[in-house]
């Protein structure tokens, strides 16, 4: 039996989290990516976004000025543009559906996205893919009226922006894993364009390791007038609300790891690098799936199993959302561009560069994490599977306490696959990060419990 005093001692003893590493440096290429985000050009978008009248899913599909056909052909135009810009590598095309009706689809119609893909460089890495999207339907008070303006500024011309802007500014770098750059449609209508695609990518077997969705990203005046640009909303729910769980989930739940599943993991990773290189904007996690009585394009990619996150404004203003332009009693109602601060979708955009960068440059989060309970004892030992990436550098575990929401001590452990460390596994939760031998670190993997073929008799 171990001297309490001796193990509060060695803990005493292990590295903080600030003081960890080299892993912790920021990294001059994505740096750089950050710095490289174009305000103007999120505006200049914006504004032609919105001046296509309405980008309803019902509206004109033929007329060159108006409508959601102008709109998504303009699209696909400007990431060509920068494709060329790319060398060659950022690949866009449309992604087209079909669906006879729905409760907002009164007659049949196409879901058309736009979808820019810029391949990995590594081939250990090329299979793991990030995506980054924003609708770029909109509507006006009723989601079925494709006639009426819905200029659809800041929901969500905003988040259309910020993946047209990356799809541009990041195609110019290289980087390991794959990047999705999305815009897609019927989000209004509901979701169809995001379900579409992420069923496809599921019956593909796509390797999705984390999903953002940048929607109504472009506001910073509450209703009631108060301002805050210093604060973005992300969205990451833990547990999926399904019936039927999967046994891995199951397994995760068993030791508490409520907090730790991949969605969660992936929007600490998120933070941590909005942290680092956007420190002027404050991320603030909210562990829910979205906002009382709202949706979006991330729902779809959970339901598949992937890990996805929402990007939402701080405040929110409902005159300028889902409304007929119009002025009513002196107030002026509408999504118009006049009510976007671009400034801050700006931001928001670096914040996914700043994430997309770090995630798409570092090795995976170790697969096959295991945690040793093979019998009673103090300290902890934890295994996981080898990398396959040829940068990789070595190992890092993380932990918190378990009412913690991040990780507060960090240990590198070098290029091992086992660690042992002088910490209780019952009163924390581990991680185990991957880093890169230019620092780039992996989101946290879980280590599911190794067990006893033969449980010990509980007493
Ligand atoms: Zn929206």
């Amino acid at each position: 039996m171990k001297n309490p005093a001796l193990a509060a001692l060695c803990l005493a003893a292990l590295p903080a989290l600030a003081a960890a590493a080299d892993a912790d440096r920021p990294n001059p290429a994505i740096a750089a990516v950050v710095s490289e985000i174009q305000p103007a050009r999120i505006e200049a978008t914006i504004r032609t976004l919105a001046a296509f009248g309405t980008r309803n899913s019902l509206s004109d599909t033929v007329s060159d000025r108006r409508g959601i056909g102008a709109a998504r052909r303009w699209i696909k135009a400007r990431l060509e543009a920068c494709a060329r810009d790319s060398g060659g590598r950022l690949q866009v095309a449309f992604d087209e559906h079909h669906v006879e009706s729905g409760p907002r689809v009164p007659r049949p119609t196409d879901f058309v996205n736009v979808v820019a893909t810029l391949p990995g460089d590594q081939p250990e890495s090329r299979d793991r893919i990030y995506v980054v999207s924003g609708h770029y339907d909109s509507m006006p008070t009723d989601p079925t009226d494709g006639a009426s303006d819905a200029p659809g500024a800041n929901d969500d011309a905003s988040g259309t922006s910020v993946s047209m802007e990356l799809a541009c500014v990041m195609s110019r770098h290289h980087f390991d894993a794959t990047l999705v750059f999305m815009t897609v449609a019927g989000e209004e209508q509901g979701l169809y364009g995001s379900t579409a695609f992420a069923k496809a990518a599921r019956a593909k077997g796509l390797d999705i390791e984390g999903m953002i969705t940048n929607d109504i990203v472009g506001n910073t005046r509450s209703a009631e007038g108060a301002v805050d640009q210093g604060r973005l909303r992300l969205f990451a729910q833990g547990v999926p609300a399904v019936k039927d769980l999967p046994d891995d989930v199951l397994a995760q739940l068993r030791t508490g790891g409520d907090n730790d599943l991949p969605t969660r993991q992936l929007a600490r990773a998120i933070s941590a690098a909005a942290a680092t290189y956007v420190p002027g904007l404050r991320i603030q996690t909210v562990w829910r799936r979205d906002r009382y009585l709202r949706g979006g394009d991330h729902f779809p990619f959970q339901q598949e199993g992937y890990p996805a996150v929402r990007f939402t404004e701080p405040v929110e203003n409902w005159n300028h959302q889902h409304q007929n332009v119009r002025v009513e009693n002196g107030l002026q109602y509408g999504d118009l561009p006049e009510f976007v601060d671009f400034g801050y979708v700006a931001q928001v955009a670096r914040v996914n560069a700043a994430a997309l960068a770090s995630l798409a440059l570092a090795p995976a989060a170790p697969r096959e994490a295991k945690i040793e309970a093979l019998k009673l004892e103090s300290d902890t030992t934890l295994s996981w599977a080898p990398n396959r990436e040829p940068d990789l550098a070595g190992y890092r575990i993380v932990w918190r306490d378990t009412t913690a929401p991040d990780w507060q001590h960090a240990r590198d452990v070098g290029n091992v696959t086992r660690a042992t460390l002088p910490v209780s596994k019952d009163d924390v939760f581990f991680g185990i990060q991957a880093y890169d031998r230019d620092g780039n670190v992996s989101p946290a993997a879980y280590p599911l419990p190794l067990l006893p073929r033969r449980p010990p008799v509980v007493k």
